[in-house]
């Protein structure tokens, strides 16, 4: 659904939105590129759908476009995925020679689209050689990096950071994660859409409707974490958590809802491992959803009494953000975005351990004052940092410094 921008007024406040409109007026007519690795599932997709549509609305020439690969590229960029974010994963050289035919065969593909472009946003490292095979390109060229770099396997950076390195300047989404590179840093947290089908109000009715086509008794607790099957979301730990946690709350329910992203091979297999170790318990629902069932995560999130999300690592986790926009405390793993998303023992709490998750959901569901009041606090944290308002001003803002030469870092007031 296409939304205006003045709708945001009511949420974000009249003064946001005529703060985006004078910074769009100076970059109005020029011609902006996002560039990655798929248009379903993730959150860079996610927040793509949206940032896209608005900066077209403020006059901006915005497109997107997502590069293609086969299994083995998928296979490489999986593997650099999760050496940025850690993992000692040496990468053979046969994956990155598929990595770089494919950026080459994509970038002749995408020639046309963004030699003349004024800015080309290519994010992550799938599409990062991009730019080192257009020739002749005209515009800034910025490298987005949504994942957590916090210790990057070094061999695999130094590696991904010849090509990172001919961008004009990059964004990280937290000072932790910043590398050093020979362009300006940019530090951008990214953001939800409060008007996305994924985070509007929702009636009672639609709320319960949803739960019961899942078996899910919306008179007992229920804790839900949304995320990809993925190692790095923890799923099993969320299991343990849960289990641990029921030992004391025998009515305790858990939902682990999940779908695939096209650009993420290694889905099956770890579903596969959280379908057994859940094999024996009926009040655990492992859900595999279409990436585009927006209203369900939505109900399901609402439904939740509280949403974990225990990931290991974590660039940013819009799921986080989702929840809290519905006045749902999070239990967040203590990594990465997390811990500028979760604030300790207002929004949320911060875990270490499936022993430490247990026990503040224990807390939280025998002192449901306390869950709601974390849960206000919540909102209004989400409303004052996190939105798409916030996220499109920065972007812009970065845009003039570039245009007008200034190297200067832009960080959340
Ligand atoms: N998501 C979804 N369906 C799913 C799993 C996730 O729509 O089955 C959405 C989720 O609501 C969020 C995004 O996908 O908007 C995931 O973003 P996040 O930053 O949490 O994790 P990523 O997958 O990018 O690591």
């Amino acid at each position: 659904m296409k939304h205006s921008l003045q709708m945001y007024a009511k949420i974000a406040g009249q003064d946001v939105v005529d703060h985006l409109h004078q910074l769009a007026d100076r970059l109005r007519g020029l011609k902006v590129v996002h560039i990655n690795s798929t248009k379903v599932g993730g959150g860079v997709a996610e927040i793509l759908h949206k940032m896209v549509p608005l900066m077209v609305e403020l006059g901006i020439q915005a497109s997107w476009e997502s590069i293609t690969g086969d299994s083995k590229f998928f296979q490489c960029t999986k593997s650099m995925h999760n050496a940025i974010q850690g993992e000692r994963t040496e990468i053979p050289d046969s994956l990155l020679r598929t990595y770089e035919e494919t950026n080459a065969r994509n970038a002749e593909m995408l020639a046309e689209k963004v030699r003349d472009a004024d800015f080309v946003f290519v994010h992550d490292p799938q599409p990062a050689p991009l730019a080192h095979h257009i020739a002749g390109r005209k515009g800034r060229w910025i490298w987005r990096c949504h994942i957590d770099a916090n210790k990057p396997f070094r061999p695999v950076w130094k590696y991904l950071r010849t090509f990172v390195s001919s961008y004009d300047a990059s964004i990280f989404s937290l000072s932790t994660f910043a590398q050093s590179l020979p362009h300006p840093v940019y530090l951008i947290p990214p953001s939800i859409d409060p008007l996305h089908e994924k985070n509007i109000e929702l009636n009672e009715d639609e709320m319960r409707s949803v739960c019961e086509r899942f078996a899910i008794e919306t008179q007992r607790p229920v804790i839900v974490q949304v995320s990809r099957y993925d190692r790095f979301k923890d799923p099993l730990g969320v299991i343990q958590t849960y289990k641990l946690a029921k030992e004391f709350v025998p009515s305790l329910q858990l939902v682990l809802a999940g779908g695939g992203a096209s650009d993420d091979p290694e889905g099956k297999i770890v579903l596969n491992e959280v379908r057994a170790a859940a094999v024996d318990d009926p009040d655990i629902h492992i859900l595999l959803l279409p990436g585009d069932d927006h209203r369900t995560i939505n109900a399901l999130q609402r439904a939740a009494d509280i949403i974990v999300q225990k990931s290991i690592k974590e660039g940013f986790g819009l799921t986080v953000t989702e929840a809290m926009w519905k006045n749902k405390p999070v239990i967040g793993g203590d990594t990465g975005g997390i811990r500028i998303q979760v604030v300790n023992h207002h929004t949320g709490f911060l875990v270490n351990s499936p022993e430490g998750a247990a026990l503040r959901i224990r807390y939280l569901l025998y002192h449901r004052e306390k869950l709601e009041e974390m849960g206000r606090k919540a909102k209004q944290f989400v409303r004052e940092n996190f939105l798409i308002t916030r996220h499109l001003r920065e972007y812009f803002t970065l845009m003039l410094a570039l245009l007008h030469g200034k190297e200067e870092r832009i960080e959340l007031a």
